[in-house]
């Protein structure tokens, strides 16, 4: 029940969003992160229509993964160790954490069938975060072509842990522009149509600034 009126509101919201700028919600995904609740809750959001699941760590997404049998599309969100690729790569739908070279190649090597990533980038610059930095994106993109099982579906990032709108507004503004310009490339290997940002507290923002995935944990399977 919890659940269901979460996304609701949340889902309302989105709306408000898109009518804001124009864009419609149905270009929207909901990616529901279930990373700090257990799998009964998990379900809930998958019986309230959560289709996206996204999971951080690799035992959490297994876990979820074989106990959830409804259909959803997994995504993982989180830091992937290298060592860690072979367990979990075949289990996933999308990759949101890209963000270095060794990773790439371990994917190429491990995977069945073509990955769809996003590339992780640290547009604000923290040391303290993972991600290529922005100035080195296009040409990390244009590397990973000699990995076939590669394929760079859009760019991902995490906004700073701050109030003030405009800060996070120029984080979102800069991934869209990173995107836009990898798009002008026509590479084959990276489509880059998709924009991983916005979680709980700023998805409206980040949808305004052209968000097409938006990773929300706390406000639709918390507060916890
Ligand atoms: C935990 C997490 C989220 C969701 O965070 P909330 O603030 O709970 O919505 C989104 N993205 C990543 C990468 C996360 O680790």
């Amino acid at each position: 029940m919890e659940v269901a009126k979460n996304l609701m509101d949340i889902q309302q919201k989105i709306l408000d969003a898109c009518q804001k700028v124009g864009r419609a919600a149905g270009d929207i995904t909901v990616i529901g992160v279930t990373k700090y609740v257990t799998i009964e809750r998990a379900k809930e959001a998958v019986d309230a229509g959560v289709t996206h699941l996204g999971e951080n760590r690799m035992e959490g997404l297994l876990e979820k993964s074989e106990h959830i049998e409804e259909q959803a599309v997994w995504h993982f969100i989180g830091t992937l160790q290298s060592r860690k690729v072979k367990e979990v790569i075949d289990q996933i739908d999308y990759l949101h954490s890209l963000d270095r070279k060794s990773l790439a190649k371990e994917i190429n090597k491990r995977a069945n069938k073509p990955i769809d990533c996003f590339v992780q980038v640290n547009v604000s610059g923290e040391e303290s975060k993972h991600g290529v930095k922005a100035d080195e994106v296009e040409a990390f993109v244009q590397n990973l072509q000699e990995f076939s099982n590669i394929r760079v579906v859009g760019l991902m990032t995490m906004a700073p842990h701050v109030e003030d709108e405009a800060i996070l507004r120029h984080v979102f503004r800069s991934l869209r522009e990173l995107r836009n310009q990898i798009q002008t490339m026509n590479w084959e290997h990276a489509p880059c149509n998709y924009l991983s940002m916005g979680m709980s507290n700023d998805y409206q923002i980040a949808i305004e600034e052209g968000a097409t995935h938006v990773r929300i944990g706390s406000s639709l399977v918390g507060p916890y």
